[in-house]
């Protein structure tokens, strides 16, 4: 996979050595990551927006209403940033001035189009689908004609993108590391809850085993 070129926008200026411009790093914070936030300028006006998302290829794909205002403003062809972070833990410090994040996280900038072909829609609503939960898609009904008439589907090309990486231990002053003070990393990992069955599901319904054994992780870092 090739890297992304270092332009005036995504070139990361402060702490650089935390920057990343490889496919591979960028990818795969996206794929881990549960949603996204897009900004965007209308008016004059910035927004930021929450939503789900999937990565297919070198695009974000998105969905919502017909009549979404961020949606029709990605059709439209205007410029969008999108964000996802993931936070890996705190970072204590003896001293307040060092304390820190560990973090991934990933900028993308790109211009989007509406999908109107219905194979390549509902391939993304997949991945949208997949995304939050792999195996859903082949279990829950497919959408109807109604249902895809009612939903708009975009895809932004991701043209530039960067990702910044905080790894590791607090670094504090050495004339601080002497201090009773409680320094190390609080980690941190994004993990379900146990799972509320429908009130108005069967009993006999079994929970499947994508849902009982959920993770964000990619399935090769998880823990058995
Ligand atoms: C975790 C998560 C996942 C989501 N996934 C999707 C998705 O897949 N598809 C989808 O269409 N929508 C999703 N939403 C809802 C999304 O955030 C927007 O509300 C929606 O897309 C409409 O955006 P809009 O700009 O068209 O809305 P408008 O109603 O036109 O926005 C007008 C104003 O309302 C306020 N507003 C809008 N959304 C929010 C919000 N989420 N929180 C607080 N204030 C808000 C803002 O001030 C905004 O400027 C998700 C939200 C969350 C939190």
């Amino acid at each position: 996979m090739t890297d992304f070129a270092k332009t005036e926008k995504n070139n990361i200026k402060r702490l650089p050595k935390r920057g990343h411009y490889d496919r591979e790093t960028i990818y795969s914070i996206l794929d881990e990551a549960l949603i996204c936030h897009v900004g965007f300028v209308q008016a004059g006006q910035p927004y930021v927006i929450p939503i789900n998302f999937a990565r297919v290829g070198d695009t974000i794909v998105l969905h919502g209403a017909k009549a979404s205002r961020l949606l029709k403003h990605i059709e439209a062809g205007n410029p969008v940033c999108v964000e996802v972070t993931i936070v890996d833990g705190l970072v204590l410090a003896r001293s307040v001035f060092h304390h820190s994040v560990n973090y991934r996280s990933a900028v993308l900038f790109g211009t989007g189009r509406l999908v109107v072909d219905e194979q390549e829609k509902l391939a993304a609503l997949e991945a949208v689908t997949e995304h939050l939960i792999p195996g859903r898609w082949k279990e829950a009904r497919p959408p109807n004609q109604k249902e895809l008439h009612a939903t708009s589907v975009v895809s932004i090309r991701i043209d530039e993108a960067s990702a910044k990486v905080r790894v590791g231990p607090a670094v504090d002053e050495e004339e601080d590391h002497a201090l009773p003070v409680w320094a190390g990393v609080l980690s941190f990992q994004e993990t379900p809850s146990i799972p509320i069955q429908d009130e108005l599901q069967s009993e006999d319904v079994p929970l499947p085993g994508y849902i009982a054994h959920y993770s964000r992780r990619p399935t090769e870092e998880r823990v058995p």
